[in-house]
């Protein structure tokens, strides 16, 4: 079989960036992304992988990365959607701007959205696709509080987008996955899990057999309620 090809967004630090190492690691090439390209750079240098600038908010940056992958690359195995903002922690909903909830849900839910859209035509190509959409505890309707308004209805939102893409995407193993709370900018030096623990069930995910699961919601490999 060919080299699997991956795209992780996000992957310049924090999570993403250990799920590109772990994929590496596992022989995939990754294409490694950032809002700056030489971060993107520098990360693939490390890596052996290939780098793109990628925007999530901008549906011309994500098209750009489609048709660089489609040009340079030619095939995808492997989404993981992974890059988020965090911006209403701490307000409540009724304090959260409508700048700060415009911007969480492009970034967050309408990037996700387009970059999976954008890359369907290649993903269903694939022998063995797998989609992980990187989402939340905190996006998990059943037991939502009011931590960052914006950001968990973001993570909800794409909870309801990877159980679409896994009907549409039908030969693909398409799944989202919580994390756990992990220090990295985002989630701050007193976060109990490390970017190795963080990585762990997105990875397994990213690299399902044929017959694993799809449509599911996911926290240290076991399915947990939406
Ligand atoms: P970080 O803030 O540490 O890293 C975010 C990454 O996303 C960076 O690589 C950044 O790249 C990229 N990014 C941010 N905004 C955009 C954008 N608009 N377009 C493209 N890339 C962007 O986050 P974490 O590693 O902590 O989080 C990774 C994922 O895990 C997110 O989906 C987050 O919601 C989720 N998560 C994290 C938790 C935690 O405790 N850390 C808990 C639960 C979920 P650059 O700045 O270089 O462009």
């Amino acid at each position: 079989m060919a080299q699997p090809v991956a795209l992780v967004t996000g992957s310049s630090r924090g999570i993403g960036l250990e799920v590109a190492r772990q994929l590496a690691a596992r022989d995939h090439l990754v294409i490694v992304t950032s809002r700056e390209m030489r971060n993107a750079e520098r990360v693939a240098r490390e890596l052996g992988g290939l780098a793109h600038v990628l925007d999530t908010s901008s549906e011309t940056s994500i098209d750009a990365i489609g048709t660089f992958i489609e040009k340079e690359v030619g095939r995808l195995d492997v989404l993981v959607n992974n890059a988020a903002i965090l911006l209403d922690e701490g307000k409540a909903i009724s304090a959260v701007t409508s700048r700060e909830f415009e911007e969480t849900l492009r970034a967050n839910v309408i990037g996700p959205f387009l970059v999976t859209k954008r890359l369907a035509p290649l993903l269903r190509k694939s022998a063995h696709a797998r989609v992980v959409n990187v989402s939340s505890g905190a996006g998990q309707l059943s037991s939502m509080s009011s931590y960052a308004p914006a950001y968990s209805i973001s993570k909800a939102a794409l909870n309801a987008i990877t159980i679409q893409f896994a009907s549409d995407l039908r030969k693909a193993r398409v799944n989202c996955v919580d994390p756990g709370w992990v220090r990295t900018d985002m989630g701050g030096p007193a976060a109990p899990r490390s970017v190795e623990e963080g990585a762990d069930s997105i990875v397994w995910l990213a690299t399902l057999p044929d017959n694993g699961p799809t449509g599911g919601f996911f926290h240290d490999r076991k399915q947990i309620p939406w």
